[in-house]
């Protein structure tokens, strides 16, 4: 860089309806900024960061209906499913597979591909859940692990968590649930699929979605301490003797973050939020079908339409952040920065965009 740089400025929230970042909760920035140079990765030399780790992984728990849960707060959810993945196929022998359904997040197809296992992909329903007899269908006695999605990239479904549990106790697998964005709301909604509600082995849950914790913070958490021991290396030269993270050095942001936000919001105010991003969700669904569109129904906070290629084009031209789903619907993500307003507004552009 030469001559005098103009400040950088980071990205408005004010036009992202298609992101699961969101902005942080102000107390779990300052904490944050606060543990930057703080290593959990090697928690004899940062105890600090450590004790609170501890803490942030108890606190979780409380999230996810786990008494006594063992984990870790990582770089994301991609990392945690890879971590599932690793921790069932070093707990099984021989060549293995993970069947999941074909609306896994493709960090499982990372997974895979660094462990070397076969992915084995099950259609899902009309509801774009998982199709528990496909999923039946395709696991067998090398299954190691079968992954369930608890709040679905694309379309925020809930896979029917306890029948999953069945399929894979009849395999003799372990069962992973990606609740990776869902994990921060499902709490407040009559959905089974917490370590609660079936034998769930491991989850993804990421304080940096759903639970405005700054990026990174991904939650990996494991009912079982015999998962994390499947995971750990030893770690000669630091002061703490093994590690089970995938990463080694980590943010010590990233876990005092999650910390905080839990602290400052857990329950009622992830509750609120959960509430007020509903409403959204169903209002924007109900604003879009009112123009004629056809709109999947938010189950959660996550709503896909089918809007014609030259509008989605010149909404995006107008600035809007968005996505589509791969079947090529509008996705918009109610994430915790998406207000009534902001949705007013796109729905006006929408209305501007429609009538060229
Ligand atoms: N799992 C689900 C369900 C997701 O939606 C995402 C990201 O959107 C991930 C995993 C990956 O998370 P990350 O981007 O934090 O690695």
């Amino acid at each position: 860089m030469t001559g005098a740089a103009s400040t950088p400025t980071p990205q408005e929230f004010d036009r992202v309806l298609s992101s699961m970042c969101t902005e942080p909760h102000p107390a779990a920035r300052e904490a944050a900024v606060a543990f930057l140079a703080d290593n959990p990765g090697d928690p004899a030399t940062y105890p600090a960061v450590a004790d609170l780790e501890a803490d942030a992984v108890d606190a979780l728990g409380d999230v996810v209906g786990l008494s006594n849960p063992h984990g870790y707060v990582g770089s994301g959810g991609t990392e945690a499913n890879i971590q599932a993945v690793r921790a069932a196929r070093n707990l099984a022998d021989g060549d293995v597979n993970v069947v999941a359904p074909e609306s896994a997040h493709f960090s499982f197809q990372k997974a895979a591909d660094v462990l070397d296992v076969e992915l084995r992909l099950a259609p899902t329903d009309d509801d774009h859940r998982a199709d528990v007899d496909a999923v039946a269908a395709l696991a067998d006695d090398d299954t190691a692990l079968v992954a369930a999605v608890a709040g679905s990239t694309e379309y925020g479904r809930v896979d029917p968590i306890p029948a999953l549990a069945d399929v894979a106790g009849d395999a003799d697998a372990r069962l992973h649930v990606d609740a990776a964005w869902g994990g921060f709301v499902l709490p407040f909604t009559d959905h089974d699929w917490s370590f609660a509600d079936a034998a769930v082995d491991t989850m993804t849950v990421d304080p940096h979605k759903m639970g405005r914790a700054p990026i990174p913070a991904g939650g990996f958490l494991a009912r079982d301490s015999e998962t994390l021991d499947a995971l750990a290396v030893d770690t000669p030269y630091l002061e703490s003797d093994a590690q089970p993270t995938l990463g080694g050095t980590r943010s010590g942001a990233g876990v005092a973050g999650t910390h905080a936000a839990l602290d400052a919001l857990w329950p009622d105010g992830y509750r609120d939020q959960y509430e007020r991003a509903q409403a959204n969700a169903e209002y924007l669904a109900d604003e879009l079908a009112a123009r004629g569109y056809d709109v999947v129904d938010p189950v959660l906070p996550l709503v896909a339409a089918d809007l014609p290629d030259d509008e989605f084009g010149a909404l995006r031209d107008a600035g809007w952040r968005i996505s589509t789903t791969s079947a090529g619907e509008l996705r918009v993500v109610c994430m915790p920065h998406v207000t009534r307003e902001m949705l007013d507004a796109f729905l006006a552009d929408l209305t501007d965009v429609g009538n060229v």
